[in-house]
């Protein structure tokens, strides 16, 4: 077990599954107390009690539950240090233009950017009166490359997410309130193994694209966010912190 994170009060949304329990797991190893909130309250109730740490049943899209998220970590722990706003949903299929429809276009907004605009509004209510905090909201690489399969509503949302980051840590840089935009390349999880395993074609296509040759495992994101979240980044804010094994700096030709 580490000190990393020793006495800091940590919320991590969409803390149930993929990048999220990893750094859920990482928080705890280096001594934070930690509050988790997704939508998925089954798992979520076996997490906490893993971790020793508090679930909240919490839609990231209603801005009073998010509001209540926040009340409970400071209730339960005394401050709000760490706000790590994560939780998402994947584009549907037909992620074109031409083919996604306008509910869709909301929901993926809804999800994917209204909720990190919630939740850094109510981690702002507490960090600005302890003039400390750090908050990290989940972009991707999508946020600073335009996908050739397209998904346009998540690539928008998530464009969103990277500017509105950048503006907050320069507004609050301050105040002792360092705001990051975290942009992982892609990273492995259940449903992306079975998908690829079972169309080699597509996934040899996707590799091309990474220098590394490889997919993130989500303990390599977590191992990011730590840092992000902990003094070791002190003098990093409003940054575009990618995670990618090199996709946005490659210039590909074909093989
Ligand atoms: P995931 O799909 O594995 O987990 C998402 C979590 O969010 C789940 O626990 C889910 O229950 C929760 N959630 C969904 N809707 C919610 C809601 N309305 N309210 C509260 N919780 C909700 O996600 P992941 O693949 O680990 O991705 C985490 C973040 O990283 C996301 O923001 C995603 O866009 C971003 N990202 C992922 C990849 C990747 O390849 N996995 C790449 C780039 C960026």
């Amino acid at each position: 077990m580490g000190t990393r994170l020793l006495g800091r009060v940590a919320v991590i949304t969409g803390g149930c599954a993929g990048i999220g329990l990893a750094t859920a797991r990482r928080f705890v190893d280096e001594g934070a107390k930690l509050v988790i909130g997704d939508v998925n309250a089954e798992a979520g109730a076996t997490l906490a009690a893993e971790l020793d740490a508090t679930f909240v049943a919490v839609d990231v899209t209603d801005a009073e539950q998010v509001e209540a998220l926040f009340q409970t970590a400071f209730d339960t722990y005394g401050s709000v240090d760490i706000a790590f706003n994560n939780a998402e949903i994947l584009p549907l299929e037909g992620g074109s233009i031409l083919a996604a429809g306008l509910d869709d276009w909301h929901r993926m907004q809804e999800v994917n950017l209204t909720s990190v605009y919630l939740c850094c509004k109510a981690a702002l209510r507490f960090m600005l009166e302890q003039k400390r905090g750090s908050i990290i909201n989940t972009a991707s690489y999508l946020a600073v490359l335009g996908s050739a399969d397209s998904r346009i509503a998540y690539t928008a949302a998530k464009g969103g997410v990277l500017a509105l980051s950048r503006e907050l840590g320069v507004q609050f840089a301050r105040d002792g309130i360092r705001v990051n935009a975290l942009c992982p390349g892609p990273v492995t999880s259940p449903l992306a193994q079975e998908v690829l395993a079972s169309e080699p074609d597509a996934l040899e296509r996707q590799l091309v694209h990474i220098p590394m040759g490889r997919f993130a495992e989500p303990q390599e994101i977590a191992s990011a966010v730590l840092f992000l979240a902990s003094d070791e980044s002190s003098f990093i804010t409003a940054s575009q912190f990618l995670v990618d094994g090199g996709i946005a700096g490659a210039y590909v030709t074909p093989t």
